[in-house]
């Protein structure tokens, strides 16, 4: 998968070369050549910049984990506790937590992950709930869904990744335990190219995480 360096493709026009930004270095560029921000995951194309200490401390120079400790400290020894709880409500306040800059609020369009893992868990559990002899027409409407995705998935460099082993691997819709290890075979496909852990695919495994749950009890 292509990303970007520290110039991008498009800032090499010859017009104003100079008024465009350099892209992240985490951007993934699509196939056409351009930045492709549903490629890409969120902490990639807003990258953390460390700030100066003395910008993040604030005015006193003394951050709010400092801050802290030194209360615990002053706790700790008794020297913190007021004469009375008065006193105390008055001196004791409690560290106010720094806004996070980069924290994206709830209602954000997806990212790569965020696309990625709700997709698979539709269609994993879909894969889990397929009947164990399906009838035609559950074949043939499974095999459209899975063969829409490589066309329509909005991640576009994931798409032509899948179409690209779908042709090699041809999705196997005959019974819900072929459909789920052809499922997870695809996904550790991914997995493996995102230097992620691969899943076990058996069946047990299979339905412990998307149907059953764990045998002890704990999401029941
Ligand atoms: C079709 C498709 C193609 C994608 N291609 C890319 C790509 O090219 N590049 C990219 O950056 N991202 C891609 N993604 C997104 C990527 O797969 C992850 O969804 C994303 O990185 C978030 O990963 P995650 O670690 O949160 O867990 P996910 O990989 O999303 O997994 C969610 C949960 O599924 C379970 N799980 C993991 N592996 C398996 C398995 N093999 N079988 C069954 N269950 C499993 C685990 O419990 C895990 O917590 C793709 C997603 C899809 C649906």
């Amino acid at each position: 998968m292509a990303t970007a360096t520290e110039k991008p493709p498009s800032s090499s026009s010859s017009s104003n070369p100079s008024t465009k930004p350099a892209l992240p270095p985490g951007m993934v560029i699509g196939p056409d050549g351009k930045p492709c921000k549903i490629c890409t995951a969120f902490r990639n194309w807003k990258p953390r910049v460390d700030k100066p200490q003395q910008a993040q401390n604030g005015a006193q120079g003394v951050s709010g984990q400092q801050k802290t400790a030194a209360m615990m400290a002053a706790f700790a020894s008794g020297t913190g506790f007021a004469a009375n709880s008065q006193q105390q409500a008055s001196t004791v306040t409690a560290p106010v937590p720094e806004p996070d800059p980069y924290a994206r609020p709830e209602n954000c369009p997806p990212d790569v992950e965020q696309l990625g893992r709700s997709t698979w868990t539709f269609l994993h559990t879909t894969a889990a709930y397929y009947p164990d002899k399906p009838t035609m027409a559950h074949r043939v409407n499974m095999l459209s869904l899975l063969r829409a995705l490589p066309v329509l998935y909005p991640c576009s460099v994931c798409a032509t990744h899948l179409g690209e082993t779908m042709k090699t691997h041809p999705p196997d819709v005959s019974s819900r335990a072929a459909l789920s290890r052809w499922l997870c075979e695809q996904h550790n496909e991914v997995n493996e190219r995102l230097g992620k852990e691969k899943f076990d695919c058996s069946i047990e495994k299979l339905d412990e995480r998307w149907k059953d749950g764990p045998a002890d009890g704990s999401c029941d």
